[in-house]
């Protein structure tokens, strides 16, 4: 790092062209950074030809979990243990909406927050007429806002 604020990179083996190093101001350097930096959740392994996901032969190639267990046992040298197979697939639950609302939006209904107890749902109101009573007892609006009118597009404020 340069006094001014550049970054000069000394690279690993010279160009052919004899080029040892790069001089960057400190943005194009933070941009070459932030290029490398993977988008996030995405597989930094990935596999291609008979090790890719979808591949016909896939299944007769890699092993499968008990095999891969029983591997790892015999190769610490603990007592055998015969891996329990997987007789019940798991079944994929879907995520109940307190535990949305917690994930998405940081948000724990599950808890008071007074005393820190658990909360249960004890009812659900659906009538109409209730809930208007309940909302206009707190002081809320029972109605949803107005629909604003759509915007012109930003290029008609040029013509
Ligand atoms: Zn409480």
């Amino acid at each position: 790092m340069r006094a001014s604020g550049d970054v000069v990179l000394k690279l690993k083996h010279p160009y052919s062209d004899k080029t040892s190093h790069l001089l960057f101001s400190g943005l194009e350097f933070v941009e070459k950074l932030a290029a490398l930096v993977p988008p996030p959740r995405i597989h930094l392994t990935r596999f291609f030809g008979c090790l890719a996901p979808h591949s016909k032969i896939r299944s007769a190639i890699v092993p499968k979990k008990a095999e891969v267990y029983a591997c790892r046992v015999y190769s610490e040298q603990t007592p055998a243990v015969t891996p329990e197979p997987d007789s019940t697939p798991k079944k994929k639950r879907r995520m109940g909406w307190a535990e949305l609302l917690a994930r998405v939006f940081a948000i724990d209904i599950t808890t008071c927050p007074q005393c820190s107890g658990e909360l249960k749902v004890c009812a659900a109101i659906v009538e109409v007429s209730a809930i208007k009573k309940i909302l206009g007892h707190l002081g809320l609006p029972d109605k949803p806002p107005d629909i604003s009118p759509a915007r012109l597009p930003s290029q008609m404020s040029f013509v």
